[in-house]
């Protein structure tokens, strides 16, 4: 079987084009250069902003001359992930995609169905003399696996459309309308030291979670290694005097702590150990159903020259103790959906200064400024410093969507069942967007693929027909 002898036979002609081009993450320029030819060679109106997103306009097709335009979404760029034994070198070659009649999958690479399928589709629909539409304006964005770059750089001024299908979903049947935000905060709190004095050191390890994203598996009861660590250090306090030299934990804010590693020093060794050894047992008892690895280890490391004084260890408790992690509010509009949650990615003492670091998700903006404002006012309380980074906003729930309301309609009608209408706890592009294109009325869609971002990814062939046939019953009704 070859990928040419499946249908719908342009989208697959195209997908395999694009698979030929490299286009990692920051490597989007040849891909962006091909659509741009793409367009030329069909008269069509196309542009390339400086950041690498490619726009590219189609006039409606007979009959649709009035109708608004649609705007149909995608990325350009692909998660360059292979096997060890693979020898490709993905910045320089396309993928190879082989197929077995039912999936198309890539020889020892990542095949990059995430997001070349959208570009298919869309090249297909605008190769498609015979397609019933509105204007049709094309948005490929470059850089979304990184952290949404090309989206964010976005001059969306040349995009009329306030109806928006985006094409960057992994399963066939849903409806994705909504979408968390996110910022990333930081906390600096400086801390007074004294000279260790020869007190014993000793190293505790927290150890065996399973982490996880901290968007999507934020509600599965995982536990944060440096929220853990606060807890036992809080522990330690009350129990027998300790004095902090320093704190690693974490360092991916977008993951669920894992790891902590402290050193402190102690006045009574042997309570300390006997406290430790309580708190892993527990730990061991109580977690057993959702973190069955969690370990906490104690090993000696002899002496260190400085740590926290007494008021400077409290501080950093205290600090970590009220760190907010975990899920924070749930949807009232969408069931089950977490709607907002902390997550304490990264907390490092060193030498008087203790870092905590935290990636906040809300599906609701003013929900997210709230711990903002409540992490902002506790770093101020303890005198640190605060900063907010790459604050994006969520797309909100639209209580009003006829788009949603009649891509339901027209799903229910083709396949005689309701599609899944659903909301995520991560991002997408949609909630740039919807700041660059105020009052747009948005859906994410896309065929059945499984294990993306990883060399096991697979694209399901005959869904890419049914989703490219939804596609183009969508565009005809949309009049
Ligand atoms: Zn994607």
């Amino acid at each position: 079987m070859q990928i040419n002898d499946f249908e719908p036979r342009k989208v697959f002609e195209f997908f395999s084009e694009i698979a030929a081009i490299p286009h990692g993450s920051g490597n989007t320029a040849r891909l962006a250069e091909y659509c741009i030819r793409f367009a030329d060679e069909r008269g069509l109106e196309a542009y390339r902003d400086d950041y690498g997103n490619v726009m590219i306009f189609k006039n409606a097709s007979a009959g649709y001359e009035t109708s608004e335009p649609v705007i149909l979404q995608g990325h350009l760029d692909m998660v360059c992930e292979k096997r060890a034994d693979c020898p490709k070198d993905m910045e320089r070659e396309g993928v190879d995609i082989l197929t077995d009649g039912e999936y198309l999958y890539a020889d020892g690479t990542t095949l990059g169905g995430d997001d070349g399928i959208a570009a298919a589709y869309i090249l297909a629909l605008l190769d498609d003399a015979s397609a019933e539409h509105p204007p049709i304006e094309a948005l490929l964005t470059a850089d979304e696996e990184t952290g949404l770059r090309g989206a964010n750089a976005l001059d969306a001024s040349r995009l009329k459309g306030r109806r928006l299908i985006n094409l960057d979903s992994e399963e066939e049947g849903v409806l994705t309308v909504s979408c968390a935000g996110a910022a990333r905060v930081s906390c600096k709190i400086p801390v007074d030291e004294i000279f260790a004095d020869g007190m014993d050191a000793v190293k505790i390890t927290i150890s065996g979670l399973l982490g996880g994203h901290s968007g999507v598996d934020i509600n599965k009861n995982r536990k944060n290694a440096a929220k853990v660590l606060g807890e036992l250090l809080y522990e330690l306090n009350c129990r027998t005097r300790i004095y902090i030299t320093s704190i690693s934990a974490g360092g991916r804010l977008n993951v669920i702590t894992p790891l902590a590693e402290a050193v402190i020093c102690v006045e009574d060794a042997k309570t300390a150990r006997g406290v430790i050894a309580e708190f892993d047992n527990a730990l061991r008892q109580e977690r057993v159903l959702y973190e069955p690895n969690a370990r906490v280890l104690c090993g000696e490391i002899g002496t260190v020259e400085k740590c926290a004084d007494v008021a400077g260890t409290r501080k950093i408790i205290f600090s970590i103790m009220q760190s907010p992690f975990g899920v924070r509010a749930i949807s009232e509009d969408i069931p089950e959906l977490v709607q907002t949650s902390s997550n304490l990615g990264e907390a490092v003492y060193k030498n008087g200064m203790l870092a905590l670091n935290f990636m906040l998700r809300s599906n609701s903006d003013s929900d997210k400024s709230a711990i903002v404002k409540e992490l902002k006012s506790l770093t101020e309380y303890i005198d640190g410093e605060f900063e907010v980074g790459d604050n994006y906003p969520a797309w909100e729930y639209r209580k009003v969507s006829p788009l949603r309301d009649a891509m339901v309609r027209i799903y229910e009608d083709m396949h005689g069942r309701s599609p899944k209408v659903c909301a995520i706890h991560a991002g997408l592009e949609c909630g740039i967007l919807t700041e660059k294109l105020p009052g747009a009325d948005m859906v994410s869609i896309g065929p059945n693929m499984y294990c993306v971002h990883t060399p096991d990814e697979r694209l399901e062939i005959k869904s890419v027909m049914r989703c490219w046939e939804y596609l183009l019953r969508i565009l005809k009704e949309l009049k």
